[in-house]
C-alpha cells in the first residue's frame, strides 16, 4: 500500500469535530475547542497504527498491542513450552 492510500488519522478526527461543532451551533451548544489526538499505537513497541498491519486493544483501550509484538510473544510462549512427547 502507498502512503497515499493511508488516512490522516488527525485530520480525519478534525473534520469530524468541524462537523460536530457545526451541529452544535445549530442546537444551540457552546462549540469544544479542538484538542489534536493521539495516533493509537502499540502499548509494547510504540509503532503507532498506520505502521503496523493490526492493532489489538485490551478490555482497557489504554492498552494496545501490534500484530508483529503478538507473534513475538507466540514464539517466546513456544520456547517456554516442554519439548515433551
Ligand atoms: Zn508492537
Amino acid at each position: 500500500m502507498s502512503d497515499d492510500n493511508k488516512i490522516d488519522y488527525v485530520e480525519a478526527i478534525f473534520q469530524l469535530h468541524e462537523a460536530t461543532n457545526k451541529l452544535r451551533k445549530i442546537t444551540g451548544e457552546e462549540p469544544k475547542p479542538f484538542v489534536k489526538p493521539k495516533p493509537p499505537f502499540c502499548s509494547f513497541c510504540g509503532k503507532c497504527k498506520n505502521e503496523v498491519v493490526a492493532l489489538l486493544s485490551s478490555p482497557s483501550p489504554e492498552i494496545l498491542i501490534c500484530n508483529e509484538c503478538i507473534r513475538k510473544a507466540q514464539e517466546i510462549i513456544d520456547g517456554m513450552e516442554p519439548n515433551e512427547s
